[in-house]
């Protein structure tokens, strides 16, 4: 079983038997600029996340390549650990 966000990075490897994609998963449910929280769904785009956040003059310190396509999911410093190690992960949030 393999967990697909915008597919951008997604492992080498044998196919899988499931594929379960987060691309319908893209709300942002809650967003206090105030507080500096924000709630979204896993299958949010990085770039579409960006452009919610800039108009209260706020960004996320990520900056992923193809950022219109990668999502939250794809790109959460857990997925990043699991994958590379907990040591490219030096902005987890
Ligand atoms: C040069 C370079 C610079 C980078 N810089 C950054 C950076 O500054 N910040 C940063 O965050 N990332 C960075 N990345 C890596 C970044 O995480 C990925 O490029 C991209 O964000 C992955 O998003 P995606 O939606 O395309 O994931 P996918 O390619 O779809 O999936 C990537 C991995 O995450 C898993 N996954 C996807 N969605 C979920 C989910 N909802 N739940 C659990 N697992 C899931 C997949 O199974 C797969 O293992 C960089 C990569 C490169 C090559």
């Amino acid at each position: 079983m393999l967990f697909v966000g915008g597919g951008t990075a997604l492992p080498p490897g044998p196919p899988v038997d499931l594929e379960i994609s987060s691309e319908k998963l893209d709300r942002v449910i809650e967003y206090e600029p105030a507080d500096q929280v924000v709630i979204v769904e896993c299958g949010l785009r990085l770039a579409a996340l960006q452009r919610e956040l800039a108009k209260h003059g706020q960004r996320l310190a990520l900056d992923p390549p193809q950022p219109d396509k990668a999502t939250l999911g794809g790109s959460s410093p857990r997925t990043r650990s699991v994958r590379s190690g907990p040591a490219s992960v030096p902005c987890a949030t």
